[in-house]
């Protein structure tokens, strides 16, 4: 049944919302006591108050994590037998897709329509997907000399701590706890302060799918819990997806601790290229504008820089305005709404900030005021700058419904303004000549480039997904992300 927004609006107001820890297979308060408000976008309204952990949990989590790991409960199981496990834990993700998208949408403000069409299967498919690759991925046997025999094989690396953000909280959590479990570790997850309930709920699923306890822990609370997290000496790997900022600060945790495995994905300020032969200037426009305006802005691949050949530019422009039309900031639980709220007041100031930034520096061509005020939630108009490269609008990440459009003269200029960034996590460019498309794609330094279309295959796992640069290291995403998540050990048997 497809629900509408009355039904959304009569189902939230009975929700029930769970805010404690999950640690060896129960729900727990912070061992001190403390808590913390989980205030939702859309209205400002206390939601929950959510166990605000603390060093005793982290030490709880990581010990039990480690126990179980010790204990093989999880590792040691027959891979086919740890494969229906996990499906199972997908497919419970997807009997419970309403609450958890519920949950998602009250939480981080996000259109109920993305949450259930996108975040929630999401989810559910990254699971399944690495669930799959159980048990068919074994090692190598070496070509090494006759009286021997040499095998590599990969192990899990042990104690998994992932540290996530709040725009897509689920579904970057799943990147992380999907291929750390297929590849047979235990993890700790700790999500966002911004949106800590969904993965609160998929903790309480992974017991009931038959995940032993102990294999898969949720400690929710600040930063702090995170830095506990990366300066732990029990903690093999950390797997993290944030700001560059904070990633700077977990390697160095890393480094004064234990030395555990680092995966960092980080921020971006990707260009999108428009070649003046672009082979269709209207999908473009749209593209563009999905690339920004999607999700409020708040995606680590957003095209927040436009690069568009002079000689196109106001045309395209006019048509990127008429494109964003689609956008217009709603109650994130009406099922029509694309556009919903920004996830919290700090994040709404950021946003507003860069805005007037933009004003001094650039030439607003639409938005750039926050509406909506009147609910006690956090909602921002796709706004559109024309800008230099050089303007702090189009070098720093945003993070928020925010274009910056750049003109530009030649390909050569393009390419160089695109590459000049701290970043490289995404790019596209247009054009009706592919040979061009190409060799501009090649140019681009980011780890993922999009020809003719930006976001295109974003739903399907066989694409590795990070950054060059300071947009972070390693992979989520595909059979690659399997490998960060283990350790390579060669045997070398001798015969005689
Ligand atoms: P953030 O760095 O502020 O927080 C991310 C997580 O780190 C949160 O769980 C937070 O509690 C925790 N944290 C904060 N300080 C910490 C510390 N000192 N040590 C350990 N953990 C700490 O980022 P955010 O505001 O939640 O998310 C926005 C950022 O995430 C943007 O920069 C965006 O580009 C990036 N992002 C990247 C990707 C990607 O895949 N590359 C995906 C989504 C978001």
């Amino acid at each position: 049944m497809s629900r509408t927004y009355a039904n959304w609006q009569d189902r939230a107001a009975t929700l029930a919302i769970e805010g404690r820890a999950f640690i060896d297979g129960e729900l727990r308060h912070a061992r001190d006591g403390k808590t913390f408000a989980c205030e939702s976008p859309i209205d400002g309204r206390v939601l929950a108050r959510v166990a605000d952990c603390g060093a005793a949990d982290v030490d709880a989590a990581v010990a039990v994590a480690r126990r179980a790991f010790t204990a093989q409960s999880w590792a040691g199981q027959n891979p086919r037998q740890r494969k229906a496990v996990l499906q199972r834990w997908a497919a419970l993700m997807r009997e419970h897709l309403e609450e958890l998208a519920l949950l998602e949408t009250l939480d981080s403000g996000k259109p109920i329509g993305d949450t259930i069409h996108i975040d929630i299967p999401a989810a559910a498919h990254c699971v399944d997907w690495y669930a799959e690759a159980i048990d068919k991925i074994g090692g190598e046997v070496a070509p090494v000399d006759h009286h021997l025999v040499g095998l590599v094989t990969r192990e899990p690396v042990g104690v998994v701590a992932a540290v996530v953000p709040w725009n897509f909280p689920l579904l970057m959590a799943a990147w992380k706890f999907g291929p750390a479990l297929a590849a047979g570790n235990s993890v700790v997850l700790k999500p966002s302060e911004k949106s800590p309930l969904t993965a609160i709920r998929v903790a309480q699923l992974a017991i009931e799918a038959g995940l032993p306890p102990g294999v898969f822990n949720v400690v929710p609370g600040t930063g702090e819990a995170g830095r506990l997290l990366a300066l732990h000496r029990d903690v093999d790997c950390i797997a993290f997806t944030g700001s560059t900022r904070t990633g700077r600060a977990i390697m160095e945790c890393a480094a004064q601790s234990n030395l555990k495995r680092v995966w960092l994905e980080l921020g971006g300020k990707s260009p999108n290229i428009v070649l003046p032969d672009c082979p269709d200037l209207d999908r473009a426009a749209q593209a563009a504008a999905d690339a920004i305006f999607f999700n409020m802005g708040e995606v680590c691949t957003a095209g927040s820089r436009l690069l568009v050949h002079r000689d196109i530019k106001d045309v395209f422009i006019d048509k990127v305005i008429a494109a964003a039309r689609r956008y217009v900031p709603g109650d994130p639980l009406d099922p029509a709404v694309t556009m919903g709220a920004i996830v919290d007041q700090i994040q709404l100031d950021r946003v507003l900030d860069y805005i007037e930034s933009g004003r001094r520096e650039g030439r607003l061509v639409a938005g750039g005021a926050r509406v909506r005020e009147e609910t006690g939630g956090f909602y921002v108009q796709p706004t559109v700058f024309e800008v230099k490269p050089d303007a702090r609008i189009a070098r720093e990440e945003i993070f928020g419904p925010v274009l910056s459009v750049i003109a530009f003269d030649t390909i050569d200029e393009a390419v160089s303004i695109a590459n000049d960034t701290e970043y490289g996590l995404a790019a596209a460019v247009w054009s009706a000549d592919l040979a061009t498309a190409h060799e501009v794609a090649r140019r681009l330094r980011a780890g993922t480039v999009w020809v003719n279309g930006y976001a295109d295959g974003s739903d399907d796992m066989n694409f590795p997904f990070g950054g060059y640069r300071q947009s972070g290291n390693g992979r989520d995403k595909s059979l690659h992300a399997l490998e960060k998540y283990t350790e390579l050990k060669s045997t070398i048997v001798r015969l005689r």
